[in-house]
């Protein structure tokens, strides 16, 4: 296909990006979307040119078209200069822990973190010897005082998509990279949409784009992006380890990206809605929301970030536990799982004492964290209004 002269290309705002990065008809015969390119073997037309690796793709685990256009899409959000796909969330986190420590390294990782992150630091860089004290999340500048010289990485996720603590990442920033250790920061809860990571004192970010890059459930993926030698660092790492996503997933994530920003800005909506209307319900004791005035995290979310999502937690009067349950049972707008970012609404009870070592996380009643869909928010109020209605009656 002929292109015609275009004048150069205009700066674009986020909501335009979402829908212009990473694609171009022109490539694909007029098509809107690049599709999905299922492949292994890609073949070289001489000797010259195999031996040489001297084309765009090389082999189908070093990247596709379908992979590329979504890594292009990514980077230009995150402001990186690098992006790489896994076929996980949590894959990406691994890998990304795995390209910065060697045995007799160090990393400080944030109390608040993922759990499954948790575990691979407690059992897969223990037994190569690389070994992980957990920090207070609003620790900020005082980092530098758990600096070692073997320090080689400061874990964050910001907030914490449990208990939702907002750290002072430039802060965090600073002293890390006074001590020549990168910061790796876990962004999926902000998306590059609400949150720029390198601007902020962050080499690398990470997201798990199951959740709102893909947007609607039905894929899993991970993606990694990074600035300056960690990029460096960090792709030659993945590239050993062979993590490669599978095309349909790319494919799913690429299609949800199209519609992130306008999802994202109706999550934010009804969530910042139904989180004052939780504030008003006697039932609710605390709103654990940095979108919210008054919230412990909202004089830094207001700072950094430029939106907040449908993920916050919510924590209950003390009720018995089968109150909880004829509550959580009998909801119908809300699902009870795993997993969130999705297009519908879902409903977690947590306890995060468990898992926290250096601070404590104490509640007087039950939490519960809450992942506002794309429903009508009238049906959400009256969902769980019927919901502490069944919990009264079972108290
Ligand atoms: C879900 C999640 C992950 C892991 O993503 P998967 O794609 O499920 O592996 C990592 N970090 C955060 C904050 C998450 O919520």
């Amino acid at each position: 296909m002929k292109e015609p002269q275009k004048p150069p290309k205009q700066s674009r705002r986020p909501d335009t990006e979402v829908v212009e990065l990473g694609r171009n008809p022109a490539e694909q015969f007029g098509f809107v979307n690049t599709p999905v390119y299922r492949g292994s073997t890609v073949l070289f037309p001489t000797m010259e040119s195999l031996e040489a690796l001297d084309q765009q793709y090389v082999y189908g685990r070093r990247g596709t078209p379908t992979q590329q256009a979504l890594q292009d899409a990514i980077c230009a959000l995150e402001g990186g200069s690098l992006t790489l796909l896994t076929p996980s969330g949590l894959s990406a986190i691994t890998a990304s822990l795995l390209a910065f420590t060697k045995t007799g390294a160090h990393v400080l990782v944030s109390d608040s973190v993922y759990g499954p992150t948790r575990r691979f630091c407690d059992n897969v860089l223990t037994q190569f010897g690389v070994e992980t004290t957990y920090y207070d999340p609003l620790i900020g500048g005082d980092i530098a005082q758990l600096m070692r010289a073997e320090t080689t990485a400061v874990f964050t996720e910001s907030p914490g998509s449990l208990t939702f603590e907002v750290q002072d990442l430039p802060a965090i920033g600073e002293a890390a990279h006074a001590n020549g250790a990168v910061v790796i920061l876990d962004n999926t809860w902000a998306t590059p949409l609400y949150f720029k990571p390198f601007s902020h004192g962050v080499d690398v970010s990470i997201q798990s784009a199951t959740k709102y890059i893909g947007g609607h459930a039905d894929a899993l993926l991970g993606t990694i992006t990074a600035v300056g030698s960690a990029a460096e660092q960090v792709h030659a790492c993945h590239g050993d380890l062979g993590l490669c996503p599978g095309s349909e997933d790319v494919f799913l994530s690429l299609r949800g990206l199209r519609t992130l920003g306008a999802r994202l800005e109706r999550h934010a909506r009804s969530a910042l809605e139904l989180a004052h209307w939780l504030k008003g319900r006697e039932e609710v004791i605390d709103i654990i929301y940095p979108a919210l005035e008054g919230d412990a995290g909202h004089a830094i979310w207001s700072r950094d970030f430029s939106g907040a999502p449908g993920l916050f937690s919510i924590v209950l009067k003390p009720v018995p536990k089968k109150a909880l349950a004829a509550m959580l049972d009998g909801l119908e707008v809300f699902g009870m799982g795993y997993s969130w970012g999705g297009y519908e609404s879902l409903i977690l009870p947590f306890d995060a004492a468990p898992v926290r070592s250096a601070t404590t996380w104490a509640t007087e009643g039950p939490a519960l964290r809450l992942h506002v869909g794309l429903e009508d928010i009238r049906d959400m109020q009256q969902d769980l209004h019927l919901g502490f209605e069944r919990m009264a009656a079972s108290s």
